[in-house]
């Protein structure tokens, strides 16, 4: 768990990591990071399926048709993250987010090749040797790119329909295009843009910066005594490039403390403290005294505890609701375009509409009954119908009444649904129309203007 120091110049809170660097527990993080992005996919925690029109949140099979669920889930998402990046600051970025963890994994690709170039090719030019640098090296983005694409795309096309549509060279369809598309994207990120796009492109960057407050984790270079011996190590480690000592505030600072080893390795050695590190804001300067255990991970007023208790409550409620939606969606409806028919032996019909839709992930039955009207019967669908998972059954059905059994007129009825395996009964308040004359065999079928 991180803690909070107070160095006896410097009066921000530090917040370090006892016993490691930054770079280690990064690196560490970012591998977590990507070994999660690669095999999320191939689960049901978090993707979309756009083709089956389908969104997977740990473990539930939301239905385009439950778009309030899904609506509120992305909301709940969008909170967390604008949550984390007001107590965290960019934490994201640095720790992470793909495009940072590829971007860093290029910049260190080209760098191994450049030095094995300048190396053994010292006789040629410092443009040849650049040249002879980036066409290994796009030889190895560019199958970097499709892998990468390939599991991005996952998030919304299911992996075997992806691999099927690479092997039949599927360039048509709109799945397809969307890869090509995406392939073609993240190669020229990976290639020339990198960590400018943090700065140029993304929106998060942005919003995290304006969402950062006077409590918010950054990185922090105080040197009130003049310790610094410009050796400008923490500027050539800044995988953005820029200069911590400027400002903490500076829209291209990641929080990724690259610095901060850099400035511990370099004074480290000279017996002296790191003067840049992750502090809690500028309002922490004050606050260095803190011991609260909630403090000291970031819930430092009450705006914090006050998202964190919105949080809970805001899951809590979602995972209540995804729990309660019945597996088997079943609906009825009657069709009034006719109001009643005649059969033959005098029977006097009215038409419904079943809708029945399996979103479980076993096959369920459904079975349908009449209360509230005498001798009244279903026509026209089995005793129990079988819904395999995925299933949409749109069917239309009659309930059969004797003329001599009904009021002329409305009559009130119930349709009984019973889902096998468990699922609540339900019961649906319907209406009977029978004609004023009912008991009369002789009245023709009524229908609209
Ligand atoms: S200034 Fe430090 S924390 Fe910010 S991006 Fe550069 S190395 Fe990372
Ligand atoms: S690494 Fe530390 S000592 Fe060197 S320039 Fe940066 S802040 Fe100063």
């Amino acid at each position: 768990m991180a803690s909070i120091q107070k160095n006896s110049k410097n009066t921000a809170p530090r917040v370090t990591l006892p016993g490691t660097q930054f770079h280690r527990v990064r690196k560490t993080i970012q591998y977590l990071c990507v070994t999660v992005f690669i095999l999320l996919p191939l689960s049901d925690v978090m993707r979309v399926d756009l083709v089956r029109q389908r969104f997977y949140f740990f473990g539930a099979e939301l239905w385009i048709s439950e778009f309030s669920i899904i609506f509120f889930t992305m909301m709940f998402l969008w909170i967390l993250i604008a949550a984390m990046a007001m107590i965290y600051g960019r934490f994201y970025c640095g720790y992470l987010c793909p495009q940072m963890i590829f971007s860093e994994a290029a910049n260190a690709i080209e760098k191994a090749i450049a030095r094995r170039v300048d190396r053994k090719l010292t006789d040629l030019s410092p443009r040849a040797r650049r040249l002879l640098t980036l066409g290994p090296l796009y030889v190895i983005l560019l199958p970097a790119s499709v892998f990468f694409s390939f599991v991005f795309v996952s998030f919304f096309i299911p992996p075997v329909d992806l691999i099927h549509r690479l092997l039949s060279f599927d360039i048509r369809t709109a799945g397809s295009l969307f890869g090509v598309s995406v392939t073609l994207l993240t190669f020229l990120d990976f290639a020339f843009l990198r960590q400018r796009f943090c700065t140029s492109i993304c929106p998060y960057g942005y919003l995290q910066n304006m969402l950062a407050d006077s409590h918010t984790l950054q990185v922090f270079f105080q040197d009130e005594s003049g310790q610094c011996i410009h050796c400008d190590k923490c500027v050539r480690a800044c995988p953005m490039g820029i200069d911590i000592r400027k400002s903490s505030h500076q829209l291209e600072c990641t929080h990724c403390a690259e610095c901060i080893d850099a400035c511990s390795g370099v004074l480290g050695r000279m017996g002296r403290q790191t003067l840049i590190h992750y502090a809690w804001g500028d309002a922490g300067r004050s606050q260095a005294e803190e011991r609260r255990w909630y403090r000291r991970i970031g819930f430092r007023d009450g705006k914090r505890i006050a998202v964190l208790v919105l949080l809970s409550l805001y899951a809590t409620g979602i995972a209540v609701v995804i729990n309660m939606r019945q597996p088997v969606l079943v609906r009825i409806m009657p069709n009034r375009i006719t109001l009643y028919t005649r059969a033959p032996d005098g029977s006097i019909h009215n038409t419904f509409r079943l809708v029945a839709t399996n979103r479980g992930k076993t096959d369920a039955r459904v079975t349908l009954s009449l209360a509230g009207l005498r001798a009244a019967q279903i026509v026209g669908v089995p005793g129990a119908i079988t819904l395999k998972p995925g299933d949409e059954l749109q069917r239309e059905f009659d309930v059969a009444a004797a003329g001599s059994a009904v009021d002329p007129g409305v009559n009130r009825l119930r349709i009984l649904v019973h889902v096998d395996p468990g699922q609540k009964d339900q019961s649906l308040d319907e209406t009977f129309i029978a004609p004023m004359e009912a008991a009369s065999p002789a009245t023709p079928a009524a229908r609209p203007d």
